[in-house]
């Protein structure tokens, strides 16, 4: 390791001890950076890494809620305003009982970088709960909804900071929040996105994050003359972002073999169709059920605990959680003839496994380029909530694909090398980094 790396991440540890996957964050930015910064001093005068890599504001608060037997549950509720230099602090809420402070600022990180690379004036932020909306009733939902907002809501606004979903987070999660903020403060404002299409909601927005991801493998193999037609992929989670990346690379001619949850892994070799597709999205988003029942009712493969990465495949598209792809996984990848990683969820492969995809020279798209498209369209739902005009389908589609491209063309920009190999991870952390830089310099030491 390049030993300014080494020393800047001693002092990152110190300071943030424990934090695992916030250190993992900031180290892969880090590597890319500091050849950059040798270039233009001006960041390393203005002290701009350190300055980046801490939260301008962490809020950290008390949920208390009543179960359905009527005992009191607590559980944290947390915001990492991250970085405001270019726009409001945005970025998606997370339920889920793994998370934790180390997890919120790793995303918060990422999101600064990604939301810049939109080309959108949005800042960076994240934040969520330790709460699990698995096995809990609707009305056990709208009930911890409504507390975490009754103390959310005097940090957040319109113009403040824009929260969104993200796992466990989704449209019910976000109208049971929005109705409380709306009480609370009396406003109708867009101060959430991800809002249903009826009440200030953008067209597109459930579907940008697997789109966007699938454009963005669609751009990475056309720097090779290549296309998704008739590519097998491997799709890992089943929520939201795999669900709507099934749909497009099926729409574009690919055919999806694989989907998973947290409790195994469904090999489908006849392909993911429409009809198929449907059935998964009742399953996920209305019974709530889990991927297993998907292999009993279509007579597949099903491998309990594991994930998809054994599996052959042409393109593979991690759109479940951090750290899904371990060095192992991305050797198998690679050895199988994976040519190409587009990545739905954040940071879903481990440093391993990036350098196991960078040394084989495979296409890797790194999720905060790749999987930018949904809060892209989350700033373009803001954009309609503040001009109080909703766009058509083709126009948010039209606009995201166009945002997908661009962020492309940055990461060519600022990631190719000397032998023509597109290094994405250098490309998308110096293409956020720049117009951030920028902005803190100009706006002074704050
Ligand atoms: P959902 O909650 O809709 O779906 C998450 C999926 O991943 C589920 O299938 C879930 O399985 C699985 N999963 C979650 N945690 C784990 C785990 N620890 N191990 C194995 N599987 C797990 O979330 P999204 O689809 O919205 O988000 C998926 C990823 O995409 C996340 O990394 C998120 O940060 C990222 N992302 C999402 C965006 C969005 O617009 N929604 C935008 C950009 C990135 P189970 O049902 O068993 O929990």
């Amino acid at each position: 390791m390049d030993p300014r790396v080494q020393q800047f991440m001693a002092m990152i540890k110190a300071k943030n001890p424990g934090e695992n996957e916030f250190h993992q964050a900031v180290q892969e930015v880090t590597e890319s950076l500091i050849p950059f910064i040798d270039e233009n001093p001006k960041y390393r005068h203005a002290k701009i890494l350190e300055r980046i890599a801490e939260p301008e504001r962490v809020i950290l608060f008390r949920v208390p809620w009543l179960d359905d037997k009527g005992e009191i549950q607590i559980n944290k509720g947390y915001r990492i305003e991250m970085n405001s230099a270019i726009g409001p602090y945005k970025g998606g809420l997370r339920f889920h009982p793994t998370v934790n402070l180390g997890i919120l600022k790793f995303l918060a990180f990422e999101q600064v970088f990604k939301n810049s690379l939109t080309t959108l004036p949005m800042g960076g932020g994240k934040g969520g709960s330790d709460f699990d909306p698995k096995g809990k009733s609707d009305n056990e939902v709208m009930r911890f909804c409504q507390s975490f907002m009754c103390e959310l809501f005097r940090h957040i606004g319109p113009d403040t900071d824009v929260p969104a979903g993200d796992i466990g987070v989704g449209g019910r999660e976000v109208g049971y929040m929005f109705g409380m903020y709306k009480r609370l403060r009396n406003e109708f404002t867009g101060v959430l996105t991800g809002k249903g299409i009826e009440w200030g909601g953008s067209l597109i927005r459930p579907e940008a994050t697997g789109y966007g991801a699938t454009y963005f493998a669609a751009e990475m193999l056309a720097t090779r003359g290549d296309s998704i037609k008739d590519k097998i992929v491997a799709i890992s989670g089943s929520g939201n972002v795999a669900q709507f990346a099934t749909e497009k690379v099926t729409e574009m001619g690919g055919k999806v073999v694989t989907l998973s949850d947290s409790d195994g892994t469904i090999y489908d070799p006849k392909g993911i169709d429409r009809e198929k597709l449907n059935y998964v999205m009742e399953l996920k988003n209305v019974k709530r059920g889990r991927m297993k029942d998907y292999a009993e009712k279509y007579g597949v493969e099903y491998f309990e605990g594991k994930r998809p990465w054994m599996v052959k495949c042409d393109i593979a598209m991690p759109n479940a959680t951090q750290n899904e792809i371990d060095e192992n996984d991305a050797k198998m990848l690679v050895k199988n003839g994976c040519v190409c990683v587009s990545e739905g969820a954040n940071m879903p492969s481990t440093p391993e496994a990036v350098e196991v995809f960078l040394k084989a020279g495979i296409l890797y798209g790194p999720g905060k380029a790749a999987n930018a498209g949904g809060v892209a369209t989350s700033g373009l739902e803001m954009t309609q909530n503040s001009m109080r005009l909703p766009w058509s389908r083709e126009e948010v589609d039209s606009r995201l694909q166009t945002i997908m491209k661009n962020i492309h063309a940055t990461c060519v920009k600022y990631g190719s090398k000397d032998n023509g190999f597109i290094n994405y991870v250098d490309g998308a952390n110096i293409g956020g980094f720049v117009k951030v830089a920028n902005a803190m310099i100009a706006q002074g030491v704050v």
